[in-house]
């Protein structure tokens, strides 16, 4: 039995975030809004219409070609894509077609095996969205809100080597669509599409086989499920000396099962022409270097620089760099800090992030400001505080606004440190356990930590725990 490699590539569709549709003034995201109420005759195609093309869809798009390190070409076209379908008003779709936006360009993909996959796009063109149908009690319904959304479209090469690798394709591109803010890329929202091309050939071989498209997965988890779904299939197919056929297959996400939609047919003669409505896209250099100035540094630059300059795990830089505005809190607070990276690090990741999680908020919304989080660990390291108090101060801030400070002072919460006072606790402790001090006595000295677990509990956590072991070893030695 010979071993197989699958060779897969993406098809890639990305809705802009811009506030107005690519050729008129509707409102772009139309999420949850009743059917049909984000629509003009412009993106209805009514008749003597004329679209007018959205500057900010260019710049968004740029700005995407320039991370993807696609060439930028100086004049682009539109074209007109002709198909007849109900929920494409005017007939046609407005795309680029030969002449796009930029060319070229890859995306590099950081396994967690260690080694670096580099996915290369041919293209990269804007183009206007359709509308939508559905089919409900045996008639079918149209939902024009989508007409004219601004999407991107990418196509990768065929350079993916496994569902794993596809999955992390897909999370590495909507980490950098949002850091440079030109998309939710929500999978669920459908702001980020994408369709599958799968093969497999013997291991050694370089020839393409026949491959099928996936189509209408909506998650990540169901893209490498149904990836793995359909090779699994190709090599049980191939292995019973059956050929592969250039299916189009559906996910059913509820079955998980892949169903075929239709013998994937010749590409459909579109009759592309350039569209007479609009006139090329001239991109300015000027323009264009302004753009780009304000560009930030990519993700995987900045982790790689987090673990050069801050002298971090690649594993925090990884999740430190994961959302921009988290990165840039971690700088603010080493800044703000001016101590050891890592301890910011291990706030952050342990306590922040928890806190980010169960709020769903991002670090740039937060109350807690870097500021603050560099003010505790402080006080905890000047031992003001102690680490648990340092811990419930990040929760008291957020939830106040409060400083840290403000806090501490407010709620007496500074560590009792007075050792009068914590010898009393400790000897109180002692009186009222008199079986746990026979018992240590005669050698079960683990009991030391449910000793100082007593204390803390008198003093409401505010002793200082290494002087509490001191004095309790001091008084039980007595
Ligand atoms: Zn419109």
């Amino acid at each position: 039995m010979s071993e197989f490699e699958a060779i897969i590539g993406l098809e890639t569709h990305i809705q802009l975030n811009t506030l107005t549709k690519i050729f008129c003034a509707c409102k772009a995201d139309s999420w949850g809004e009743p059917p049909n109420t984000n629509i003009c005759p412009v993106c209805t195609g009514l008749p003597g219409i004329l679209p007018v093309l959205n500057q900010a869809v260019v710049a968004k798009a740029v700005l995407l070609a320039s991370a993807m390190h696609a060439e930028i070409q100086p004049v682009s076209y539109f074209d007109r894509k002709n198909y007849f379908y109900p929920d494409l008003p005017k007939g046609y779709q407005i795309t680029q077609y030969d002449l796009p936006l930029a060319c070229g360009g890859y995306l590099d993909l950081p396994m967690p095996e260690g080694y670096t996959r580099r996915v290369t796009i041919h293209k990269l063109h804007i183009e206007e969205d359709a509308g939508k149908t559905k089919n409900e009690d045996g008639r079918r319904l149209i939902d024009f809100n989508r007409c004219g959304v601004p999407l991107v479209e990418m196509v990768t090469g065929p350079d993916l080597r496994s569902a794993d690798e596809a999955a992390q394709f897909v999370i590495r591109l909507r980490q950098l669509l949002r850091w440079l803010d030109v998309s939710e890329a929500d999978m669920e929202h459908a702001h980020l599409r994408c369709d599958a091309n799968v093969s497999i050939r013997p291991v050694g071989v370089e020839t393409f086989n026949p491959k099928t498209e996936i189509k209408n997965v909506n998650s990540i988890v169901s893209l490498r499920e149904a990836i793995q779904t359909e090779i699994e299939r190709q090599i049980r197919q191939v292995e019973a000396g059956k050929p592969i056929e250039a299916w189009t297959l559906e996910w059913d996400e509820d079955a998980t099962v892949l169903r075929k939609m239709r013998s994937k047919e010749t590409e459909a003669d579109y009759r592309y022409f350039h569209e007479p409505d609009l006139l090329p896209v001239w991109i300015d250099e000027t323009w264009k270097a302004t753009l780009l100035q304000d560009r930030p540094e990519l993700p995987l630059e900045r982790r790689a620089r987090f673990t050069r300059q801050y002298g971090l795990p690649e594993y925090d830089a990884d999740i430190l760099t994961g959302e921009r505005s988290l990165s840039e809190y971690f700088e603010t607070a080493v800044t703000a800090y001016g101590g050891d990276s890592k301890r910011v690090s291990n706030w952050l990741m342990n306590d922040v992030l928890r806190m980010l999680n169960e709020s769903g908020l991002s670090a740039s919304d937060l109350r807690l400001r870097p500021e603050h989080l560099a003010e505790i660990i402080r006080l905890v390291d000047n031992g003001s505080i102690n680490t648990s108090t340092g811990k419930s101060l990040l929760e008291k801030v957020e939830s106040s606004g409060k400083t840290p400070a403000e806090i501490v002072e407010a709620e007496s919460l500074g560590k009792v440190s007075d050792e009068v006072a914590i010898r009393s606790l400790c000897a109180e402790a002692l009186v009222e356990n008199p079986e746990q001090v026979a018992a240590y006595k005669s050698g079960k000295v683990t009991l030391m930590g449910w000793f100082v677990g007593n204390v803390m509990k008198k003093s409401r956590g505010k002793a200082d725990p290494q002087l509490v072991k001191a004095l309790l070893e001091e008084l039980l030695a007595q």
